[in-house]
């Protein structure tokens, strides 16, 4: 991919572009921000880190969103965190007038581009951007699943104190405290996770996976998230560039699949160079059913309060 830009030179826009650059996923990475100065100076930064990491990428920053230009990949972090205390859903009003302003700038800027939204409530956003560009669900999804899947991943090496690399897992649902975390498809090298832990410990780290996001901003108190986040974004986008058709838990547009359309929630998808190829339809019990139409259930009310703001 010739160049992926960033909406956002915040903590995670920050980090991703880091990461962007260290993994040469491109030829040019571009940062936008309103904050004055502030994606200039963050680009001059992580160019310096070019010797250290041996990559020689272009990388800019500005206040003009003229610097999205043919960009092909455009991923989303523009907008307020939470505070601690605060849910996803607080921030909605003010993050759905943000990811207006950029989405204009990207259709004008950058009219064949895909879209990454990141910015919370992400499912919402994202169905706010697909109506919005109306472009085909393949170009505009989020990210949460990676991310979730990766806490509860690392949740199940500490409680197991086996090595990360061997456990696998799937989280669906909307990125917030409804999000449906499916022990079932969770593996350790392909033997389920059930043979190595109790119902109640699964049931623990479920709950501590629901809750992953709020744990940190409790600790780090002036932040939330960014380092995990990061990484998560800069996996989707390997997976993008290099064409790896991953199956991986993406915030995309459904069209009939479990049984839900005209919505944007987390369910695996097979990520490749042109987006969202297509959905993974998984056999839910009737537990994990249940607890995926509680979480759609969620993730409508927070499309409808998105549908009001004009
Ligand atoms: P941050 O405050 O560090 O960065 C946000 C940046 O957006 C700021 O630099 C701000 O100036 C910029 N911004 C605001 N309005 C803008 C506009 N109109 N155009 C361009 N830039 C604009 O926040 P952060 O910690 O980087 O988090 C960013 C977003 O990502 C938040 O909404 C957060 O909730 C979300 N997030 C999502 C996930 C996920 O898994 N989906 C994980 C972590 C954070």
């Amino acid at each position: 991919m010739k160049k992926i830009s960033i909406v956002g030179a915040g903590r995670v826009g920050e980090t991703t572009a880091q990461i962007l650059a260290e993994e040469e996923f491109c030829r040019e990475i571009a940062l936008f921000d309103v904050r004055e100065d502030v994606p200039e100076g963050i680009a001059l930064d992580i160019l310096q880190t070019a010797p250290f990491f041996e990559f020689d990428c272009v990388i800019q920053g500005s206040n003009d969103p003229r610097i999205l230009k043919d960009s092909e990949l455009v991923i989303v972090t523009a907008g307020i965190p939470r505070k601690p205390g605060m849910s996803r859903a607080d921030v909605l009003e003010t993050n759905t007038r943000i990811i207006d302003e950029v989405t204009d700038h990207v259709m004008a800027h950058a009219p064949n581009a895909m879209m990454l939204l990141v910015s919370n409530p992400v499912d919402a956003l994202t169905y706010r951007v697909a109506q919005r560009t109306g472009w085909d669900r393949s170009r505009v999804f989020g990210q949460a699943g990676v991310l979730d899947a990766s806490r509860m991943a690392s949740f199940i090496a500490q409680e197991t104190g086996f090595s990360a690399l061997d456990i696998t897992t799937m989280v669906l649902g909307g990125h917030g405290d409804t999000m449906v975390p499916v022990s079932r498809f969770c593996t350790i090298n392909g033997i389920p996770i059930s043979y190595f832990l109790s119902d109640e410990r699964i049931e623990a780290i479920n709950e501590r996976t629901r809750k992953g996001g709020a744990e940190i901003l409790a600790l780090r108190k002036s932040s939330s998230a960014y380092d995990a986040p990061g990484a998560a974004v800069a996996a989707m986008v390997d997976a993008i560039v290099n064409n790896r058709r991953r199956v991986l838990p993406c915030v995309a547009l459904l069209e009939g699949e479990y049984g839900e359309a005209d919505i944007a929630m987390g369910v695996p998808c097979i990520l490749g160079e042109k987006g969202v190829e297509s959905v993974v339809e998984l056999n839910l019990n009737d537990r994990e059913r249940a607890d995926f139409d509680k979480s759609a259930s969620a993730v409508r009310a927070e499309i409808e309060r998105v549908r009001d703001i004009h």
